[in-house]
């Protein structure tokens, strides 16, 4: 079962990624940092992100004395911000419970918030030379086409199958820290640069001779899609107090979606009989559960009658759009600032 691994290790020494910002270093930090940013997000987006915020928080010490607030803002428009909560919450851990040193037992890493089997293998084999298999979404994608695997990945007894071949073919079972280096990392370039979800460069791939989609015509239906499930959709009316340039925001509850980031305050489309309202332009947020569809509503006030509400802040909307808030919201007072710009 070598030649899998071999083809992926010599083609990721040629033609694989080696200049991105948190390769060549052992750092655990940096290297769980990326880990963590890279889920559900492709990496030209996390880019620029992962650099201010290597920059703000340097190191487990600085993050785990941040505040939330800071570590959202840093996080706001990346999206999934469990991610972040669950970052600060490991580095508070880290900082109490492991003298502020990166764990190096495999269990240990698994135990830190937000941490799954795959990425506590990806810090184990790139940061504390101690190979573990990975199978993240891309390399999900890669064994359900070159060893034909049916079935939706991550329905539980696929997902076994797939660890039972990630394990399989995982060269670390040889103990050869510096291969399975390439191997890991190739499985996940492979996954990002060739066989991406459509039109995959099979041509160029290193194991489309072995490659039972590709031989079976299967490249194209498989992986096998998530069952479908009709997405519910919800609306919602989000008020945006406005005095001059300011605007008010109000904190959302620590968890759930959104938790902990600045938002306008919500209410059903059907309470609303507010004077001196005019609708914005309505947006559709996609969440991976439902669909929100929303309505901004603009209320004019002469003053800042909401300043004493609990939760609350007035801010300006240059300072509004650099704090800690969602895409959407993000959206509406990129809109409005426009608007402002006009009108001045
Ligand atoms: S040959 Fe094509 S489908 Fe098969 S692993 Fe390579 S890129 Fe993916």
């Amino acid at each position: 079962m070598a030649a899998f691994a071999d083809a992926i290790i010599a083609w990721q020494r040629r033609h694989g990624r080696h200049d991105l910002p948190w390769q060549n270093t052992t750092d655990a930090y940096a290297i769980w940092v990326s880990e963590i940013m890279l889920q559900q997000t492709q990496v030209t987006a996390v880019i620029g992100y992962y650099a201010k915020f290597m920059q703000r928080f340097p190191s487990i010490t600085a993050l785990a004395s941040a505040s939330q607030e800071e570590v959202l803002q840093s996080w706001s428009g990346l999206g999934y911000y469990s991610r972040a909560r669950n970052l600060h919450n490991a580095a508070q851990k880290i900082r109490d419970e492991f003298s502020g040193v990166f764990p190096t037992q495999f269990d240990a890493i698994l135990s830190l918030p937000g941490i799954g089997k795959s990425t506590a293998a990806a810090i184990s084999t790139f940061a504390l030379h101690a190979p573990q298999p990975i199978l993240d979404g891309n390399v999900k994608r890669v064994f359900a086409r070159h060893f034909n695997i049916a079935g939706w990945p991550s329905a539980p007894a696929i997902e076994k199958k797939m660890w039972q071949i990630a394990q399989r073919e995982n060269p670390s079972a040889l103990n050869q820290n510096a291969r399975a280096i390439a191997y890991t990392q190739g499985l996940m370039d492979l996954g990002a640069t060739l066989c991406t979800r459509s039109k995959p460069k099979c041509a160029a791939c290193p194991v489309n001779a072995s490659c039972e989609a590709l031989a079976k015509k299967l490249v194209h239906t498989l992986p096998t899609p998530k069952p479908r499930q009709v997405i519910p959709e919800k609306n919602t009316t989000m008020l945006i107090f406005i005095n001059g340039d300011e605007v008010m925001l109000e904190k959302r509850p620590p968890v759930g979606i959104w938790g902990g980031l600045w938002s306008f305050p919500e209410v059903n489309n059907d309470d609303i009989h507010l004077q001196n309202a005019s609708p914005l332009t309505k947006l559709t947020h996609t969440f991976t559960h439902f669909k929100l569809h929303i309505q901004p509503q603009l209320v004019h006030t002469s003053k800042k009658s909401q300043a004493n509400e609990p939760h609350t802040i007035w801010l300006n909307l240059d300072d509004a759009i650099g704090a800690a808030i969602p895409t959407p919201v993000r959206k509406i007072l990129q809109e409005l600032h426009r608007a402002n710009k006009k009108s001045a």
